[in-house]
């Protein structure tokens, strides 16, 4: 996929009334074996994990994890054995894994519950010291892959997207804000970006946030707003305003977004458009962060809702 090729221009209406130009950055198209954000954020933690002589990578996630189905697409892509330490009940004999475990164990991932007290302590340096006991030294990934290394990938994102356009704005969906924090170092203060916090009471990862470009570039940054009211009721929940607006959208733009997180970065971005918060003439590139995988297990939970 040539890189001139991953912009898009979302030809829409209320961009067109506030004098923006509204574009799509396609990382969803940039790896089709491992698409998206979570690509980004292994990239320098595969790096490390070979440095440093392991031939096993260990993480955690919920049953439905974007991280989780890249973890194991990379392990098998590029010959790590994967160990997925996956948030909940153990499937009954004979119940199916929903199709994001499907695929993981298909990848070769080794899947093992956790309970909820257990899950709880998926952080503690204890913890991970049991882990690693029981299934042998393992490059350790936290859930959803945010750490100081997941910075340095993202941020490539930034000089990706300047070298096909100049931009005013980037705006990006906030799960740990992991790839937020990485845009902002790549920018290293120019220009504007906006997070859109896909979960509830998102106001806790400003912190975060400035907490990991501390970490990695030495700073935190001020050139970002954290927009919290497009969560929708919170993580991975949804409204019917939601996907109607995800279904349009394709139909608008031959795009299909997530319902986790980058329909809610859209129906965002549109919606601060329209409320005049980028400066009439500016450039704005949305990034598709991927996640489409999940559309699969929302069908199998949730019905036909799309
Ligand atoms: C994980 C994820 C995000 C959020 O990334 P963070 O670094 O956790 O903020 C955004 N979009 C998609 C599709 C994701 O899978």
């Amino acid at each position: 996929m040539p890189a001139s090729s991953l912009l898009q221009l979302l030809d829409e209406p209320v961009a067109a009334a506030h004098g923006v130009r509204l574009l799509l950055w396609r990382d969803d198209l940039v790896n089709p074996d491992l698409p998206g954000n979570k690509a980004r954020k292994l990239k320098y933690n595969l790096m490390a994990a070979r440095h440093q002589g392991h031939h096993t990578l260990l993480t955690f996630g919920g049953a439905y994890s974007n991280h989780i189905a890249a973890v194991a697409a990379a392990g098998r892509l590029l010959g790590f054995r994967t160990i997925g330490l996956i948030r909940g009940d153990e499937p009954a004999v004979g119940e199916n894994l929903n199709p994001t475990l499907a695929q993981a164990a298909a990848d070769g991932m080794e899947l093992h519950y956790l309970d909820r007290t257990a899950y709880h302590r998926r952080g503690e340096p204890a913890f991970i010291a049991e882990q690693l006991a029981r299934f042998g030294p393992a490059y350790v990934l936290p859930e959803g892959g945010t750490n100081a290394l997941a910075l340095p990938g993202c941020a490539e994102l930034v000089a990706e997207i300047r070298q096909q356009v100049d931009f005013d704005a980037l705006a990006v969906a906030v799960g740990t804000g992991g790839t937020l924090a990485g845009l902002l170092t790549g920018l290293a203060g120019q220009h504007h970006a906006v997070g859109v916090a896909a979960l509830k009471n998102g106001e806790f990862l400003r912190s975060e946030i400035d907490a990991l470009t501390q970490a990695t570039a030495g700073q935190a940054f001020d050139n970002y707003s954290l927009q919290t009211d497009y969560h929708f009721g919170g993580y991975a929940k949804y409204s019917a305003e939601l996907l109607v607006f995800i279904q349009q959208f394709q139909e608008r733009h031959g795009v299909l977004l997530d319902p986790i997180y980058t329909g809610k970065l859209l129906f965002g971005v549109l919606d601060l458009i329209g409320k005049g918060y980028f400066q009439r003439g500016s450039t704005v590139v949305a990034i598709h962060t991927g996640g489409q995988q999940a559309w699969a297990g929302w069908q199998e939970r949730f019905g036909s809702k799309r």
